[in-house]
């Protein structure tokens, strides 16, 4: 077994803990549990780690973070406030804890200067924003390869940091396909096709033509892409308005890494592996909605190479933040 580095849990702190979104299609019994266990970053969560043989976790704020805040002021002081208590809690257990910063993309420049002082500041290891942001009304999102995120973009390259694209729930004005079957909103389904789609907007938007050293994470063995990718590749070569100088693929070996967050899938894992890399994968559980030694017990077995477990563990991630 090696000791694991996981990159994509969340926490709450303890006063945002009934302000959370209710997702009233769970059981009453879970809502409780990943409440609870969301704003404890205390003795219950290093207990957790101690037994799945969890060495250190980046945390990450959760639910929608600021994405979702419609006043651009309020997002920035809300951004910052939440990045300097998580600068808190990692400095009380610097042993255990690393942070990603939250950015209030509503400004990208605002996002480029907080990403910036919490990488200098607080030693942040880079910035998990929960998906697209909205602007001026929940309806009206703002996805990051539009040209006035480039000046941020080209600051996340010279701090030499990754942004982890995590998922957050559908527009409200595009729910009629869920219409009916609200179980397949959030981590089910949806998540993984509107962070999978944004993703694939960074890349065919020539983003990282532009960045060529800009680095995304996306969690949950890849949303889909490892999978798509190859058909996306053989169609988008006959749309006349992409001009890339790679082919999409290279970009996600180039660009991407893949964590497990959520998804404890070995098929899934081993087709990650062979389209991105044992290089581009990293451990990742999704603390508190899945539980730490499931995915750590998962990956201590799964039938992969004992170098590839070794990197996917830790050793990629260690490169990748600096650790
Ligand atoms: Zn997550």
């Amino acid at each position: 077994m090696h000791r694991k580095i996981a990159i994509e849990e969340h926490y709450v702190l303890p006063s945002m803990k009934d302000q959370m979104p209710t997702t009233p299609f769970w059981h009453d019994d879970y809502s409780r549990d990943v409440r609870e266990r969301m704003a404890d970053t205390g003795e219950v969560r290093i207990r957790e780690m101690d037994e799945a043989g969890v060495e250190r976790m980046v945390l990450s704020l959760g639910g929608t973070g600021v994405q979702d805040e419609l006043d651009v002021d309020r997002a920035v002081q809300r951004a910052r406030a939440s990045n300097d208590a998580l600068a808190a809690i990692v400095a009380g257990r610097p042993d255990r804890y690393s942070a990603f910063a939250t950015l209030p993309m509503q400004d990208p420049e605002a996002a480029a200067v907080e990403l910036e002082r919490t990488v200098r500041d607080h030693g942040f290891k880079g910035a998990l924003v929960n998906g697209y942001t909205s602007i001026g009304s929940l309806d009206t999102p703002a996805y990051y390869d539009e040209p006035r995120f480039l000046p941020f973009w080209q600051r996340l390259e010279a701090l030499n940091v990754p942004f982890y694209l995590h998922p957050r729930n559908p527009l409200p004005n595009q729910m009629r396909v869920y219409e009916g079957r609200r179980e397949l909103i959030g981590a089910a389904w949806s998540f993984a096709v509107d962070t999978g789609t944004h993703a694939l907007r960074l890349i065919t938007s020539g983003l990282f033509d532009r960045c060529p050293r800009a680095t995304v994470v996306i969690g949950h063995m890849g949303e889909l892409l490892p999978f798509a990718i190859s058909r996306l590749e053989a169609r988008v070569r006959h749309a006349k308005a992409v001009k890339l100088e790679k082919k999409p693929s290279d970009y996600l070996r180039t660009n991407f890494y893949a964590t497990t967050s959520g998804n404890f899938h070995t098929p899934s894992l081993v087709a990650t592996i062979e389209q991105m890399g044992a290089d581009r994968v990293m451990f990742a559980v999704d603390y508190p909605f899945e539980r730490l030694q499931d995915g750590s017990s998962w990956l201590d077995t799964a039938a992969i190479s004992d170098a590839d477990r070794l990197k996917i563990s830790q050793t990629n991630a260690k490169r990748l933040l600096g650790l």
